[in-house]
């Protein structure tokens, strides 16, 4: 499970991210908001806590921009004393969860697993789309008009990041980090080993969509001709 903080006093960041790996999540943290807008887009995390009030651009930005990419990935507002507007503005803009500031280290780790279990009961009108694929991410599945295919929870993550970043290009450092974290051992030919496992089901599905090698660089999905 992999959490970015986007918080701007340093000493506080420092204290989350002490908290959460010491509960053996894994932690990045940025202090600005239009770094924390590029991280979250990155699509790597499993949950983002935002601080509100942020240098270059506001939390509740960085929340409006990720829900318009259509990015379900649960989203908590860290807000300080007197923010009432503003966490109203953030609940009706698609944040999960709110906590006020200063908090204790059990409130916090108790709101990130209840908004954690909240996105596993995703239902299944929420699954991700990308031209003829519809990816349940919950209960892995890959539906292609109608015809569908259990996935293996390592391929499902990689072609739900595929997904969110659509039309971006997305590094084999990238599907490292969200398969298998920043500090692991897996090399560029595991990634490959995904990919061939999900080419051959999109091709077993009879789907249009591929997974393009952009040489060099990383693979990116590309909706294909109706035959
Ligand atoms: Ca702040």
């Amino acid at each position: 499970m992999r959490i970015l903080i986007v918080e701007d006093e340093q000493h506080l960041a420092e204290a989350l991210s002490q908290i959460l790996k010491k509960n053996h999540y894994s932690v990045d943290m940025v202090h600005d908001g239009e770094a924390g807008l590029d991280y979250a887009l990155s699509g790597i995390y499993d949950l983002l806590l935002l601080d509100i009030m942020l240098p270059g651009m506001d939390g509740i930005e960085i929340l409006k921009s990720v829900r318009s990419e259509g990015m379900g990935v649960p989203i908590i507002l860290l807000t300080a004393k007197g923010e009432t507007p503003d966490k109203i503005a953030g609940l009706d803009h698609g944040a999960d969860d709110y906590v006020a500031k200063p908090f204790s280290a059990d409130e916090l780790l108790a709101r990130i697993r209840a908004a954690m279990r909240r996105k596993g009961e995703v239902m299944p009108e929420d699954a991700l789309k990308f031209g003829d694929l519809e990816l349940n991410a919950t209960n892995p599945k890959l539906t292609v008009r109608g015809k569908e295919l259990k996935l293996i929870p390592k391929e499902s993550e990689l072609l739900e990041l595929l997904i969110v970043r659509k039309q971006a290009v997305t590094s084999k450092e990238q599907m490292i980090e969200k398969l298998w974290g920043f500090d692991s051992e897996a090399e560029h030919n595991n990634v490959e080993v995904y990919i061939s496992f999900l080419r051959k089901k999109l091709n077993f599905l009879g789907s249009t969509t591929r997974i393009t090698t952009i040489r060099g660089i990383g693979y990116v999905l590309e909706e294909g001709q109706a035959q």
